[in-house]
């Protein structure tokens, strides 16, 4: 039996503007340190031939496999709200595996080598940030948060140079598509009428093929971006995910998370929270987040507008008209997300000022995100510095009272609550613990770390209690780099 490659290249078949063929960049030595098996099933891949040297030779982008066509994808992108034309520099898209359900997934190596589209860079990953990757993005896939996936991890037998010279590594990644704001710019620049209505009539047969065809599709397929992204965003926030570089390439028309380079979770509740290491100024801080979201939308919008409307001052309106919607839809999504974590089945006047005062506390004595809701949720707060302060008390008094005011039991509560506020989340000096111990050929922290995070939500498990405690405290902030 072979690997059970299913390949197509629909985006291949786009105008060749937006591609550049790629010939591969073999590395010496790939070895698979990593393998999704579960994922691999799910794609309809076998995973001991997955194990082969045949296997690992295309995981490591040694060679092609059967029915594939390797490409590159051009796109733009805003980087810290500057406009820079991009495109993989250091990525190859292999195709789209259809799977035994007959759905349609990317499959891409990340850190395969140079493309045209490289500019200065190698095109090369190290290890860390590829395994970071795989941890971070399946995390978030256990969490219920749409994401890329990651299939594999290989080491290339190679070394790079950065500040330091670092292993080398190609990851797998997974996505239902990387179609990006940025391919949209990018096609926008272009000036060309055509290609614009061929990208974006491929990004509605890809993930939005309920659209009717109609004249007024291509504004619908706005607001469906619009919709998914003010969704995905308000998820990130209830977890207290900190995405670090959400340049509009980074942002998919799918509504996946995508990119998963400086990201972190928040640990003590901090609005302002920043971890990647070239955000001086914050654009990207926890409390930015769905603002940016927005921005990035705004500029999907303008590269929809000759598509929307003949006359560009109609188009701009109506564009104008549904990214307006996105701020409401986003706070609609993030207040249901919190009263669910409070174990809210209904919604009353004062919930929002309820919320905010918590989290106001959290923020005052510098409580841990994650574990105040686990708290609240177990109804033990003792490992909380909120636990013996009298405004808390209060506000527990409110609660309570708030709680009693709906029909539902306290099982029903506390079921609600158990699947809103995740018991584990990949904790910073877990990953890096992690990371280090890999990094140094030890592979079982990073095999029992992803073994909890798969169960984000079981509060039954025993295995997860070590996992929700803190670091030892530091007097350095904890700091995170793009590892491009
Ligand atoms: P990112 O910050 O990961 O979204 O990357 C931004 C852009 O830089 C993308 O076009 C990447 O393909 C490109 N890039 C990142 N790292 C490298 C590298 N080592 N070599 C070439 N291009 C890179
Ligand atoms: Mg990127």
């Amino acid at each position: 039996m072979g690997i059970g490659w299913n390949f197509d290249n629909s985006y291949a078949r786009l105008p060749n503007d937006f591609y550049a063929e790629i010939e591969l960049n073999p590395v010496r030595a790939p070895k698979l340190v990593k393998l999704n098996k579960s994922l691999a099933k799910d794609l309809g891949l076998d995973v001991e031939e997955l194990q082969s040297d045949k296997a690992i030779a295309i995981l490591a982008g040694n060679t092609a496999p059967e029915g594939s066509k390797p490409i590159a994808q051009a796109y733009a992108g805003h980087q810290f709200g500057h406009f820079t034309m991009l495109g993989d520099g250091r990525a190859v898209l292999l195709g789209e595996q259809i799977t035994p359900k007959e759905e349609r997934f990317d499959i891409q190596l990340k850190g395969s080598g140079r493309t045209p589209f490289s500019r200065g860079g190698d095109g090369r990953a190290a290890l860390g940030p590829m395994l970071r990757e795989y941890i971070i993005s399946e995390a978030m896939h256990a969490l219920g948060i749409p994401t890329t996936r990651s299939l594999a991890v290989v080491t290339t037998g190679e070394s790079i140079i950065r500040e330091t010279e670092l292993p080398g590594a190609v990851l797998t990644r997974v996505a239902s598509s990387h179609l990006r704001v940025g391919t949209f710019q990018y096609a926008a620049n272009m000036g060309s009428f055509e290609n614009l209505e061929v990208l974006a009539h491929y990004a509605i047969i890809r993930h939005y093929e309920f659209i009717p065809n109609s004249e007024t599709r291509y504004l619908r397929l706005l607001e469906e971006v619009i919709k998914r992204q003010a969704d995905l965003i308000a998820k990130w926030q209830l977890v207290g995910f900190i995405h670090g570089v959400m340049n509009t390439d980074n942002m998919t028309i799918s509504g996946e998370t995508i990119d998963y380079g400086p990201c972190a979770f928040m640990d003590t509740y901090d609005p302002k929270t920043v971890f990647s290491s070239i955000d001086r100024h914050g654009r990207y801080a926890y409390e930015n987040q769905p603002v940016i979201g927005g921005w990035n939308l705004a500029r999907f919008a303008e590269s929809l507008i000759p598509l929307i409307h003949e006359d560009p001052e109609q188009g701009i309106e109506l564009a104008q008209n549904e990214i307006s919607k996105y701020m409401p839809l986003y706070e609609e999504s993030y207040q249901e997300g919190m009263r669910s974590k409070l174990g809210l089945f209904n919604e009353e006047e004062q919930d929002k000022e309820l919320i905010n005062e918590l989290l106001d506390l959290m923020h005052k004595h510098r409580a841990d995100y994650t574990n105040t809701f686990r708290g609240l949720t177990i109804g033990d707060m003792t490992d909380t510095p909120l636990s013996n302060k009298e405004e808390f008390k209060n506000w527990l008094e409110k609660w309570q009272a708030r709680l009693s005011r709906q029909e539902q039991t306290k099982d029903e509560v506390r079921q609600l609550m158990e699947s809103w506020n995740p018991v584990v989340i990949p904790r910073n000096h877990r990953v890096e613990e992690a990371l280090e111990a890999a990094v140094n050929g030890d592979y079982s922290v990073m095999e029992k770390l992803l073994k909890v995070l798969a169960n984000p939500y079981d509060y039954t498990s025993e295995l997860t209690k070590e996992y929700c405690s803190l670091p030892a405290p530091s007097n350095l902030p904890y700091r995170t780099f793009c590892g491009t």
